[in-house]
């Protein structure tokens, strides 16, 4: 605890804050100063291509997304952390995607909502920040906010914005969530990481819908992890087929990265997958009732899709699986109780699976 008047060492407590980080579990962390121009420029560029689709928010906040002291008057630096998600024995991601009757859900959203795990553990970090240094002024973001957390920790040397879009850390892969602090504390910055991608361009040709329209292009509009999450209208026709069994997110663009053979495994018990979401069938989740995905989803990620755009998925999905006579009764059944959405969808699943026939 730094006493009154006393001379604050910003070089020792940064170690000591990477150190405190390490300790909540977080596997890494790194500060970075605000300068976010070239960030702020690429992000103007893709809005002004439409890339976002219907996220407007991400144009609503105007420069305070690039400029963090304007959303947190005061701010100078930033601590970016990073923690790792993906656990061992999971049904692996490409078996998913290799069955049709199953459900492939992007691995990040198996377990509780990481944005209660990770702002839970960013709080406690202030408030040992604060007993060590005394009050300083600071606000927790766990991409819940207009802050550009990529471009953030690539300053903090967390890794690099690959091709994808993703940030990718060269001795942990990308499969990590990132969570920052925004603090007027003046300590040292780390090193930007340094780009590791080379010649590679994995992930924009194994993309399904090719939504990679270019290096460090991603048109929203054409990703599955937009069409599935935050699109609440009607799926593309033009994509539903390419959607396979993907009912929420896609991981392709990870899931082929070469990085990721050194992907990190995380103990942290609240990833671990919930009713078994990581090997269930489209059927089986079809036919959860509203008040089931409410109860089932509660604390996860997935609730915050609503169970409109839930079963809106599933259709897709159950369109593109084998036809079975389960699946097409139980198609059928949900039908009349369902939204004009939902309706168009599991029509086009029908359709799907009768032409099949
Ligand atoms: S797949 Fe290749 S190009 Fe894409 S992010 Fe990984 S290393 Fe970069």
């Amino acid at each position: 605890m730094i006493a009154p008047g006393e001379h604050i060492d910003y070089q020792q407590l940064a170690q000591q804050i990477k150190g405190w980080a390490r300790e909540l579990g977080f596997q890494q962390s790194g500060i970075s100063d605000i300068n976010l121009a070239a960030a702020g420029q690429h992000l103007n560029n893709w809005l002004n291509k439409k890339f976002h689709g219907s996220m407007a928010y991400m144009a609503k906040h105007g420069s305070a997304r690039y400029h963090p002291e304007q959303l947190v008057p005061g701010t100078i630096r930033v601590i970016s952390v990073r923690l790792d998600y993906m656990k061992t024995d999971l049904k692996p991601y490409e078996q998913l995607l290799e069955n049709p009757q199953k459900a492939a859900i992007s691995r990040y959203a198996l377990g509780r909502d990481y944005h209660k795990v990770l702002r839970q553990k960013l709080k406690k970090l202030c408030t040992i920040i604060d007993q060590h240094a005394g009050e300083f002024g600071h606000r927790v973001f766990t991409d819940s906010a207009p802050v550009m957390e990529k471009a953030l920790a690539e300053k903090a040397g967390l890794g690099w914005i690959g091709k994808h879009s993703n940030l990718i850390n060269h001795q942990a892969g990308s499969y990590f969530f990132l969570g920052e602090i925004y603090t007027d504390l003046p300590l040292p910055v780390d090193q930007t990481a340094s780009f590791h991608c080379g010649s590679c361009t994995q992930c924009i040709q194994d993309c399904p819908t090719q939504a990679i329209v270019a290096p460090f292009q991603v048109d929203a509009r054409r990703c599955i992890s937009y069409l599935t999450i935050e699109n609440k209208g009607p799926i593309p026709l033009q994509f539903r087929q390419a959607m396979g069994n993907r009912i929420y997110g896609c991981d392709d663009c990870q899931v082929v990265c070469p990085w990721n053979k050194f992907t990190q495994h995380s103990a942290e018990p609240d990833f671990s997958p919930r009713h078994a979401l990581d090997d269930t069938t489209l059927l089986e989740l079809f036919n959860w009732d509203e008040a089931t995905f409410l109860k089932r989803t509660e604390g996860s990620p997935i609730r915050r899709i609503g169970y409109q755009s839930w079963q809106r998925n599933l259709a897709v999905g159950l369109g593109n699986a084998h036809p079975t006579k389960e699946i097409i009764q139980s198609l059928k059944n949900r039908h009349s109780g369902a939204s004009e959405l939902v309706q168009e969808h599991i029509n086009w699943a029908l359709q799907q699976l009768t032409e099949v026939n």
